[in-house]
């Protein structure tokens, strides 16, 4: 805990922001993190603590460290934005039942035929299914179809 608050710390200094106790929290809460939680997740999850919180205090802080190219901002979930500290460049897979959204570290070898001029710098896919668990519940649970 002690290592997560230094590095927390680190990061508000580096980004110019005000050391609050909340932000701090909301940091920990996202360093080492990978369930790509939506902003709700980490509101529901910090506010245990500091249960004045408001929803408007972790969207601010989401969108300082957005912009500043330290939290990765998902769209992979067609209901809420998710979240990933993870910036290196990497792809995703949600699942359509239970939206749990997991990484995919593999290097996809892409090349766009006529990139029309641009220099392109990066890209993110996005894969689909159904997790382990969901699978099963649809497998053993849903009446079969005639
Ligand atoms: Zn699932
Ligand atoms: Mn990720």
């Amino acid at each position: 805990m002690r290592e997560k608050n230094t590095k927390a710390q680190d990061i508000c200094k580096e980004l110019g922001l005000k050391l609050t106790p909340q932000r701090m929290a909301i940091l920990g809460y996202l360093d080492g993190n990978t369930a790509h939680p939506s902003a709700e997740d980490i509101h529901a999850a910090v506010s245990r603590r500091f249960p004045g919180m408001s929803l408007a205090t972790v969207y601010n802080t989401l969108a300082s460290l957005r912009d500043r190219g330290k939290l990765l901002e998902l769209t992979i979930d067609p209901s809420k934005k998710r979240y990933d500290p993870d910036t290196r460049p990497h792809h995703h897979l949600i699942c359509l039942d239970c939206k749990r959204v997991s990484d995919i570290d593999h290097v996809f070898d892409l090349e766009v035929p006529d990139p029309f001029g641009y220099e392109i710098t990066g890209n993110h896919i996005e894969f689909y299914g159904y997790c382990p668990e969901c699978k099963g519940k649809k497998t053993t649970s849903a009446p079969a179809r005639r």
